[in-house]
């Protein structure tokens, strides 16, 4: 197959006029100039997602409000979450799962990391233990995105503190248990997924543990590493150590580990996380709407370090804005402006080629980069679409990332296949209807 485009974002700069060249696996094969006819617009590498809780999808909008008495943080928003956690049945992740995903692609997004907590049913496991999963890649499969399915495994409910009740889908007693869903969830495995393991936490996973399912897996490791200045008091109260540092001393941490909310960090663990290779999993729309915190992003830039977004708790799927406010937030504590640019000057391109690169290398996906033996997962955006209108490539990624929303994406393929046309998915009413009848029943 050959695609042809007026201007294409490659991995050695912006070129005009190109064919791509994509092989039956939907690996890009060549880029060549042509002469031909080309499709107009801004062609740019499908931007990975790199954390994503699917069913918290349904949750949105609804824990913004106040309660008498209640000081509202992450942790009373954590006890709203899981009373829908408890409610949730096989066909609701699915159903959520796959208008996610819609959502996500039509954003340009196009591969998922899927940090999957919710294993069990309300009384115990499943029948087949990875039922929960197999929904999380039937949603995949049946939207098209590229899945890094990420099993999570949770034992404690806080440092040395048993599980709670409402934790009972979540837990693992043992790590055996844990290690066996894993496998059995490779059954699903598809030319697109990928398998990895998220230990959740370390206020969740005993010391032991981590490092037994660190020596017994393959593939991510994806971890919740300091999202709250709570864990990070909870942690230098047991472990005599903070999250990021603790994990560097009694871990291997490589290219291999994601580390998702290294919110509060010195900066000497900064340093040495970006010295590491671990990819920083930032989720800003999620940290600014739960009051987390900021993670110093220019100076980890400035360390050599690699990072890619997500959007968690997904109180909105919008790739253009996790960018936006990751830059802005670092404009307000500095009182600087363009603070993320890279080589190029401009910071909308420097945002979306590291967050690209970043997330494909943190869900071993073989994205993330429009280049000769990379998978074909590519975005256009609309030259015409009025935030666009008038801009060359050196600003287009300027003008879409801090001017609009993802009204510009116009078609999005994974691996070849072009699964969003016009700025619309093809399943987009089905999936829409079917969840909106689970959100009417679980919210009635
Ligand atoms: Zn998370």
């Amino acid at each position: 197959m050959r695609l042809c485009f007026e201007h294409v974002l490659t991995d050695a700069g912006w070129r005009e006029r190109v064919a791509i060249d994509v092989d039956e696996a939907g690996f890009v094969t060549a880029i060549a100039p042509t002469e031909g006819a080309c499709a107009p617009g801004f062609v740019v590498p499908g931007l990975p997602n790199l954390h994503s809780h699917a069913f918290q999808r349904a949750l949105a909008g609804r824990t913004e409000h106040v309660a008498p008495g209640r000081e509202d943080s992450f942790w009373t928003w954590r006890t709203q979450m899981y009373a829908l956690a408890l409610a949730c049945t096989p066909d609701d992740l699915e159903a959520i799962a796959a208008q996610l995903y819609v959502e996500m692609l039509e954003a340009g997004m196009t591969a998922v990391g899927e940090f999957h907590y919710l294993h069990h049913a309300p009384d115990g496991p499943y029948d087949a233990r990875d039922e929960m999963s197999a929904r999380i890649f039937a949603a995949a499969e049946a939207t098209g995105i590229a899945l890094t399915h990420l099993p999570v495994l949770y034992m404690t409910g806080g440092f040395d503190a048993p599980a709670e009740a409402h934790q009972r889908r979540f837990v693992h007693a043992d790590v055996d248990a844990f290690l066996a869903l894993v496998d059995d969830s490779k059954r699903h495995l598809t030319p697109t997924s990928r398998i990895g393991v998220a230990p959740h936490s370390l206020r969740a996973v005993p010391g032991d543990a981590l490092a037994r399912v660190i020596a017994d897996s393959e593939g991510p490791v994806h971890i919740h590493i300091a999202e709250q200045t709570k864990e990070v008091d909870d942690c230098i109260e047991h472990l005599g150590h903070r999250p990021v540092e603790w994990l560097l001393a009694n871990a291997e941490v490589s290219s291999r580990f994601c580390l998702v909310h290294a919110t509060h960090v010195t900066d000497g663990e900064v340093k040495q996380m970006a010295e590491s290779g671990a990819i920083a999993g930032l989720c800003p729309t999620t940290e600014a709407n739960l009051g987390d915190g900021l993670f110093p992003a220019a100076r980890f830039l400035g360390d050599g370090g690699a990072f890619g977004v997500g959007s968690d708790s997904h109180v909105t799927v919008s790739a253009s804005e996790e960018l936006r406010l990751l830059e802005y937030g670092q404009r307000l504590i500095t009182q600087h402006r363009n603070r993320l640019a890279g080589a190029s000057g401009h910071v909308g391109e420097a945002l979306w080629t590291r967050a690209a690169a970043g997330g494909a290398k943190a869900l071993a996906q073989p994205a993330g980069a429009i280049a000769v033996g990379r998978r074909a997962d590519l975005v256009r955006l609309d030259a015409n679409h009025p935030r666009l209108v008038g801009h060359g490539p050196e600003t287009a990624l300027d003008a879409w990332i801090f001017g609009s929303t993802d009204a510009p994406v116009q078609d999005v393929w994974v691996a070849g296949r072009r699964r969003v046309e016009g700025g619309r998915h093809a399943q987009r009413d089905v999936i829409a209807a079917r969840f909106g009848d689970v959100v009417r029943r679980l919210f009635a």
